[in-house]
């Protein structure tokens, strides 16, 4: 679902110029306007918005599947293989999701094991998952960050293969290439025969005749790697951010686990968001409430707002500043901006303001 290529019917090498064509040719077919389905109108033009923009294209090619940890499709998903980011919950396709791998990084960080799910690959490095804490302001337009994360990456020295560079990798001694070893247990039943991994090779079958001086013949040692990502405008908190391959390096030349990212936004002073929307309080006058005024209200993007304050508005009323909000996630516009309006009662009066109050007292205000 939502995957753009797909919407515009195009290849994923597709040129600006097929990419315009494509657009062209559906959004006459969808119009609106012409009697045409609007909903597909809609994602027409999102995923030309998208791939017609090559900054946009890149960043939609380059990142994998984004997904609502909430599990709920946000938008919908059918269940097809996505090939760009994914909102849906069931774009989550479980049969990559090595539950063995989670087990291994849970007991690692906690002690605890959720051991149990068959191992699929057994040099395939784990997954990663992080929180990325970021600002309310950074939704707005997205931005680069770069992760340093301490995990097991590729053994530069050996490249992974996990001999000393120029010896070479011989068939295990211990299980004669099988991977596998016989244990004979003797039990009250009999003699049971069992095949177990290998100890000596971990069940590859071969050793290196000398192993990597840097790496025991692991493949991988513990180090720090540092990974740019992006995140995208619109984003909020709880949502995860796939980057395929940047998890733990696998073991002897295995294939990486990938890295989740799962979003955090920190409490903003003086905004709060709810969906696309963002609220903020505003004190004024009794004055400016009963005359009515224009006064500048703040911002999440730092733009100067004079909000028209009508005569006579109660405290408590809500205005609207449209289009001000957080852009709407891959789509297009954004939410808006809800202002509150406090009135504030002074606390301390001058000797003029406390003659000019009586006055109005005694004109019934
Ligand atoms: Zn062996
Ligand atoms: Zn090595």
């Amino acid at each position: 679902m939502r995957d753009y290529y797909q919407i515009l019917g195009i290849q994923k090498n597709a040129t600006q110029d097929d990419i315009k064509k494509a657009y062209r040719k559906l959004a006459h077919q969808y119009h609106p306007d012409k009697g045409g389905d609007e909903s597909k109108f809609k994602e027409v033009s999102e995923a030309y918005r998208v791939l017609s923009d090559a900054e946009k294209r890149q960043q939609y090619d380059q990142f994998g599947r984004v997904f609502s940890s909430q599990g709920g499709p946000a938008y919908g998903g059918d269940g097809e293989q996505p090939s760009g980011w994914d909102f849906s919950g069931q774009g989550f396709d479980p049969s990559d999701f090595d539950a063995s791998n989670i087990g291994d990084i849970f007991e690692e960080m906690f002690g605890f094991g959720m051991r149990g799910g068959k191992k699929k690959d057994l040099k395939k490095g784990q997954d990663i998952e992080v929180e990325i804490e970021i600002s309310l302001e950074t939704t707005l337009l997205g931005k680069e960050e770069e992760i340093s994360l301490f995990k097991q990456i590729l053994c530069s020295r050996c490249q992974g293969k996990g001999a000393e560079p120029g010896t070479p990798v011989n068939e295990c001694f211990s299980c004669r290439g099988t991977g596998e070893v016989q244990q004979i247990h003797k039990t009250m039943f009999g003699t049971v025969t069992r095949y177990t991994t290998c100890p000596e090779c971990g069940g590859e079958g071969f050793r290196p005749n000398k192993p990597c001086n840097v790496c025991k013949g692991e493949g991988r040692v513990k180090g720090e790697d540092k990974i740019k990502i992006f995140i995208p405008a619109g984003i909020d908190a709880n949502q995860v951010i796939k980057a395929a391959g940047s998890g733990e390096a696998g073991r002897k030349g295995g294939k990486s686990g990938d890295l989740y990212i799962r979003v955090s936004v920190k409490k903003h002073p003086i905004f709060s968001r709810k969906g696309d929307d963002v609220f903020v309080s505003q004190e004024i006058s009794f004055s400016q409430a009963a005359l009515g005024d224009e006064v500048e209200v703040p911002t999440l993007d730092k733009t100067k707002i004079l909000l028209n304050i009508p005569q006579g508005i109660e405290s408590g009323k809500v205005l609207r500043i449209s289009g001000k909000g957080i852009p709407h996630f891959q789509g297009y516009g954004r939410g808006n901006m809800y202002v509150e309006l406090i009135i504030r009662t002074p606390q301390k009066l001058t000797k003029k303001q406390k003659e000019l109050l009586e006055e109005l007292n005694e004109e019934g205000l």
